[in-house]
């Protein structure tokens, strides 16, 4: 059967940056998402309707169908006595901060200076070029009530 909307798929894949750097893959063939729900990102999800079990397809993914592109306005300088008593900080660190609009935003430190620490609101692959290998290994029509819960379920799907 085709790759359509409330199909439940299962793919093999690896992801890599513009430079062949690996990114993300998929370890055992297992990864699971149910189509025309948003479970992926639009240009893979797109790339990927009217496929058949057994294609192999290469889609290269712009950061606008993908993860966004970088927002200048979500990379923040916090004055450094903000972390006083938190001896962790450094670059590469993640934790949960509130955003403008007062969501939780999960930032990363990307720089440490004299009075200053660089964070960074933006998804870790906005701005990033993605190129999927992809596998389609099987397809099969969701249940009513993953379609209803707009994810999958079973071993590798959500667990409830
Ligand atoms: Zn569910």
């Amino acid at each position: 059967m085709q790759i359509e909307s409330n199909s439940v798929v299962t793919l093999h894949y690896t992801l890599k940056d513009n430079d062949g750097n690996i990114i993300d893959q998929s370890d055992d063939g297992s990864f699971l998402y149910l189509h025309g729900a948003m479970n992926i990102i639009p240009g893979l999800e797109n790339a990927l309707t009217g496929k058949t079990a057994g294609d192999e397809l290469s889609v290269s993914v712009s950061p606008e169908e993908g993860y966004g592109v970088k927002d200048p306005e979500r990379i923040q300088e916090v004055p450094k006595e903000m972390f006083e008593g938190n001896d962790d900080i450094q670059v590469g660190v993640q934790f949960h901060a509130q955003g403008p609009d007062g969501a939780a935003v999960v930032v990363t430190v990307t720089e440490i200076q004299d009075d200053v620490i660089v964070v960074d609101g933006n998804h870790a692959l906005a701005g990033v070029d993605l190129n999927f290998d992809v596998k389609v290994v099987e397809v099969r029509a969701a249940s009513e009530e993953e379609i209803t819960h707009g994810h999958v379920h079973g071993p590798h799907g959500h667990d409830h």
